[in-house]
């Protein structure tokens, strides 16, 4: 996988090769009760009602969702801000794949701010007119039907599936399924299992278990996928996509050679032929995906009488928070140290104003998982104690064995309570 970060600004051509100028439209309505106004999806034309009252929609038109600009001073063209981050992956093809020197299957990955001329924007972090997406573009030869990378943890692995049968007889129900009866129903084609598996996965370790899987019904495919999945989440506040995976097959890579004449095919040295790749699409919708990681992370622990983000330690902002027992030379001079050793490998911070009390519930209210402090047993015996957020449980640690500490618990790969001795 090679990141790259690909310009915001396009040339308009772009947007013509990859068909978002022609399809990238959403239908604008009016309700003809209560004239509430907002936009609609193409494929809920008929079908949806006023979400205020419940009557018709009237129809206004169809706009594009492509956040135009104009380039140049006397005689200006036309451009586009980006819609999403996977156009710049695909014109960058070839380059990448030369500079790094990639056989297929590899991949691209991009995380970038994206532009939609949202004509209603609302619902806080969903439909707004600037946002970031994740984006992962697998090339795939097309002739490579198996994954060598799908094992048993990726075929066993348990999900929730609304497929696309149920919804065409106008049902919502779950069933439970596996990534391998999915590949078994032929939903899927092996690489894209993978990858859809994987995205999965990582939701699961985050601790973000609660997603479901949406396949997409034959009329609602974009213009370019044969195959789409939505990864839904379900947040205090309902069910909302969180993240989706295509499989995007070789329609991007040939729009682009057609529309630019520039060759984008690459000979495989596994099948000594020369095609155009198949492209299989991971993608993440950031911002729904940091909102799903603050909902399940907060919580309010009515004995601490504060709130507590109980955010996985990887994903913490602040590692630690290193405490002086009170403002005395002797407790700060270690606490200096402490700090000045830590900073090299972990953002931390130093905090010596107020109680004790008062500085672990601004540490539980931020997601800081650890607090450190030096009291006066530190300045005979060369330890600290570690508080962990989650438990309020206080181990005694070596001063000299606190990075290493430190490290072990935010990458989980030890339990609080082994790392030191309990402390009442
Ligand atoms: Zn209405």
């Amino acid at each position: 996988m090679v990141g790259i970060e690909a310009s915001i600004i396009s040339h308009p051509r772009t947007w013509k090769a990859s068909g978002h100028i022609a399809s990238f439209n959403d239908v604008a309505v009016n309700c003809s009760k209560c004239k509430f106004s907002t936009k609609i999806d193409k494929s809920e034309v008929g079908k949806v009602k006023c979400e205020k009252c419940g009557e018709e929609y009237e129809i206004k038109g169809e706009f594009s969702l492509m956040f135009k600009t104009s380039v140049g001073a006397l005689d200006p063209i036309d451009a586009y801000l980006r819609g999403e981050t996977a156009q710049g992956m695909f014109l960058d093809f070839k380059l990448v794949q030369q500079t790094s020197r990639k056989q297929l299957p590899f991949g691209i990955a991009q995380i970038g701010r994206c532009f939609r001329n949202e004509i209603a924007p609302r619902d806080f972090l969903f439909r707004s007119r600037e946002f970031h997406i994740g984006e992962f573009e697998f090339f795939i030869n097309p002739e490579e039907k198996k994954c060598e990378l799908l094992e048993k943890k990726h075929l066993n692995l348990k999900l929730k599936l609304l497929d696309a049968e149920t919804q065409s007889n106008g049902n919502d129900t779950l069933k439970e399924t596996t990534i391998g009866e999915m590949l078994q129903d032929k939903r899927l084609e092996e690489w894209h299992a993978y990858w859809l598996a994987e995205q999965i996965l990582w939701f699961y370790s985050l601790g973000l278990n609660e997603i479901k899987i949406r396949e997409h019904k034959k009329d609602e495919l974009s213009h370019y996928s044969s195959a789409t999945f939505d990864i839904d989440y379900d947040y205090p506040f309902g069910s909302k996509e969180v993240a989706g995976n295509a499989n995007r097959g070789q329609y991007d890579l040939t729009q682009h050679m057609k529309e630019s004449g520039e060759k984008m095919e690459i000979f495989d040295d596994k099948y000594k032929n020369k095609i155009i790749p198949k492209v299989i699409e991971p993608t993440f919708g950031m911002e729904r995906v940091f909102l799903a990681i603050l909902t399940k992370a907060y919580s309010y622990d009515k004995e601490r009488q504060n709130i507590v983000l109980k955010i996985p330690a990887r994903l913490a902002p602040i590692k630690a928070a290193i405490f002086p027992i009170v403002k005395q030379d002797k407790f700060e001079k270690i606490s200096n140290e402490i700090i000045l050793d830590l900073k090299k490998e972990f953002n931390v911070v130093y905090d010596k104003s107020g109680s004790i009390g008062r500085r672990y519930s601004r540490n539980d209210e931020i997601g800081t998982p650890y607090c450190i402090t030096i009291d006066e047993d530190s300045t005979k015996n060369r330890d600290v104690t570690i508080r962990d957020r989650d438990t309020k449980k206080q181990v005694r640690v070596k001063i000299s064995d606190l990075k290493n500490v430190l490290r072990k618990l935010i990458s989980e790969e030890i339990d609080f309570e082994k790392v030191g001795k309990l402390v009442d």
